[in-house]
């Protein structure tokens, strides 16, 4: 349920409606909008007269909210959430620009395509240390060595680092990690969701291979059910019948999402495709459709990546498609 507030309400009457709600053993979630403060029920409502909230004095309008999800919810919270790491602003009119190889395989490596893809224009360093590979023989990333590599990097550039956390136990290695990813593979790692829940880190959600967006939703409210609202949607392709490329990118999720929640949603064109000529069509169909960010695979040497090649951009590729993105945003604005 969520009840919406007229304008300009008393704080001491909105304090006052709060605690009682709460005192009936209801969850309130706060969103104060410029104009409307809106307050999300969470918990059994069943039992709550909505007749009388909406006739109290300082009750705009009182709506039941039908869908699962609450806290990503755009009913609970009319105004886009905007994620904010460092500098970095994601969401709400705020496009981030994620790139870096699939994994870290060496400092150099890192180095090198840290600073290129941060003169083609990108805000965040992306570098997988625990990767989640299909097959146990393939690398399985470099650890905690790679994380280690990848924040002298952040140190060099200056660019805020994002890095796949795979499991709950690893979590104390992340504490100065900028932006945890939860990859595709784990969308469902409840566990590891309500731990990340716990934290107030930006979390990058993958959709998972198989999920429609209302579990993805779901798994987000995980997050958020624990406190957490830094929630960043990431679509990057789904499991269909299409036979040439490794995914299939849904990109009418953007804008579903974009109605159903707040939050931002960026897309990853690399996952979704596979193959590194297929990303700059994909990505800026991506921009088009108004996403809020992009994460990119960058490789400075795609041939003999340990990980993801054939679907990395050459930096001199990538610093070539920003500016064809930045070109969109503008025409779309
Ligand atoms: C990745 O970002 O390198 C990755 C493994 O992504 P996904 O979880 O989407 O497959
Ligand atoms: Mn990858």
């Amino acid at each position: 349920m969520i009840v919406v507030l007229k304008e300009n309400v008393e704080k001491e009457k909105q304090d006052q409606l709060v605690d009682w709600l709460k005192s009936l053993g209801l969850g309130v979630h706060i969103s104060a909008g410029q104009f409307q403060t809106v307050l999300g029920l969470i918990g059994d409502t069943s039992s709550l007269d909505m007749d009388l909230v909406e006739s109290l004095d300082i009750v705009d309008t009182v709506k039941r909210v039908t869908e699962t999800f609450k806290c990503g919810n755009r009913k609970f919270h009319p105004e886009d959430t905007v994620v904010s790491v460092g500098d970095v602003k994601i969401g709400g009119g705020n496009f981030c620009m994620i790139a870096g190889p699939c994994s870290v395989e060496s400092e150099e490596q890192i180095i090198s395509i840290a600073r290129d893809v941060k003169a083609a224009g990108a805000n965040v360093l992306r570098g997988g240390a625990f990767k989640p590979r299909t097959s146990p023989y393939d690398f399985q990333g470099l650890g905690h060595d790679g994380l280690e590599i990848l924040k002298i990097a952040r140190q060099e550039t200056g660019l805020p680092i994002i890095s796949e956390i795979m499991n709950v136990f690893d979590l104390p290695l992340f504490e100065d990690v900028d932006i945890l990813q939860v990859g595709a593979r784990n969308m469902q790692n409840f566990d590891l969701l309500k731990e990340l829940g716990k934290t107030n880190k930006p979390i990058l959600l993958k959709r998972g291979l198989a999920n429609t967006l209302k579990e993805f939703l779901m798994s987000a409210e995980y997050i958020m059910a624990q406190g957490n609202e830094n929630v960043i949607l990431c679509e990057r392709g789904i499991r269909t019948y299409s036979d040439y490329l490794r995914n299939t990118l849904d990109l009418s999720a953007v804008p579903m999402l974009h109605e159903l929640s707040h939050l931002p949603v960026i897309v990853d064109p690399s996952h979704a495709t596979g193959i590194a000529r297929m990303v700059p069509p994909m990505a800026k169909a991506a921009t088009a459709c108004g996403a809020d960010g992009l994460i990119i695979e960058v490789h400075n040497d795609p041939p003999h990546a340990l990980c993801d090649g054939a679907q990395s951009l050459r930096p001199e590729d990538y610093a070539k498609l920003v500016t064809k993105i930045n070109a969109i945003r503008e025409a779309i604005k």
